[in-house]
């Protein structure tokens, strides 16, 4: 039997605003109206930015409890520390999944070198919820280079996949997700088609870094910025008007309550007032210097 192709149901403009200690990012979500698009907390879109010498701005030591940050890079370069005593650099095409869990407190600032040259710094930041159950897991780091990420192509070579989770065509990601998402980067020359088989038990949706496509079986137009959110059903249908980029992103709902403040993303607000005095009061720890 072959899936359904979902409809679009909604397209969502972006928000622009700052955040960390200043750099700007253009969010779709969580707005006002919008806190989460169950099992996704938050979209940011960071740039394209180019920062003068020694202008760039990062997020410097901050906690978070819960859930579990996604950092994909385009270009640029980032270094991050964190309070377990872990360090990583992200260059383009690398990917970051940090399952915070019980908590940490990391920074996540401008690759040194990078610092003092400036450039262009571009991607993606994704919070991604976790069960009740696992919110207070031990935290743990998976960070990808990008040459361990699979990319699919298609047979005429005008549509490629970068394949972050999930599974397409035969690639697997090699990031192994607590729950069941789809994270995929997919390019297209105008006039490209992708189909991008999903599970029905995930919702869907693109958002839309360049260029300009048509998404889904009513064909909705997607321009950079906006992020198409797809109903039930199965595959993901996509078309470059002109020749375009997007993120695919889909997982299955956690149909839990969400309590949220700032970096805290839990299921009561009695959780949200302990991650709060646990942070304050130095549990979730320090950076070292
Ligand atoms: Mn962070």
């Amino acid at each position: 039997m072959t899936p359904i192709a979902r409809n679009v149901t909604r397209v969502i403009d972006s928000v622009s605003t700052l955040e960390g200690g200043g750099f700007p990012v253009r969010r779709p979500f969580p707005v006002a109206g919008l806190s989460h698009i169950d099992p996704f907390l938050l979209l940011d879109h960071l740039g394209p930015v180019t920062w003068a010498p020694r202008q760039a701005i990062g997020a410097p030591a901050h906690p978070h409890r819960g859930f579990e940050t996604v950092t994909y890079l385009l270009e640029g370069a980032m270094q991050h520390k964190d309070s377990a005593g872990h360090q990583g650099k992200l260059t383009p095409g690398d990917v970051q999944w940090m399952t915070a869990g019980a908590g940490v407190v990391h920074s996540e600032m401008p690759e040194s070198r990078f610092y003092e040259t400036g450039g262009v710094m571009h991607g993606f930041q994704i919070w991604v919820n976790l069960p009740a159950r696992e919110k207070m897991i031990a935290p743990r780091y998976q960070e990808i280079p990008a040459a361990q990420i699979p990319e699919w192509r298609s047979d005429d070579g005008a549509a490629t996949l970068r394949v972050i989770a999930g599974e397409h065509g035969g690639k697997r990601a090699v990031i192994a997700t607590r729950t069941p998402i789809m994270l995929m980067h997919a390019k297209l020359m105008a006039g490209a088609n992708v189909s991008i088989q999903v599970p029905a038990e995930m919702r869907a949706m693109c958002y839309v870094i360049d260029g300009a496509l048509a998404f889904g079986a009513n064909r909705e137009r997607g321009n950079a910025g906006q992020l198409a959110l797809f109903d039930a059903g199965g595959s993901v249908e996509a078309q470059a008007i002109s020749a375009g980029q997007f993120l695919l992103l889909a997982g299955q709902p956690l149909n839990e309550p969400v309590a949220r403040y700032g970096p805290f993303v839990m299921n009561t607000h009695t959780e949200i007032r302990q991650a709060i005095a646990d942070y304050s009061e130095g549990r979730l720890g320090t950076i070292a210097a």
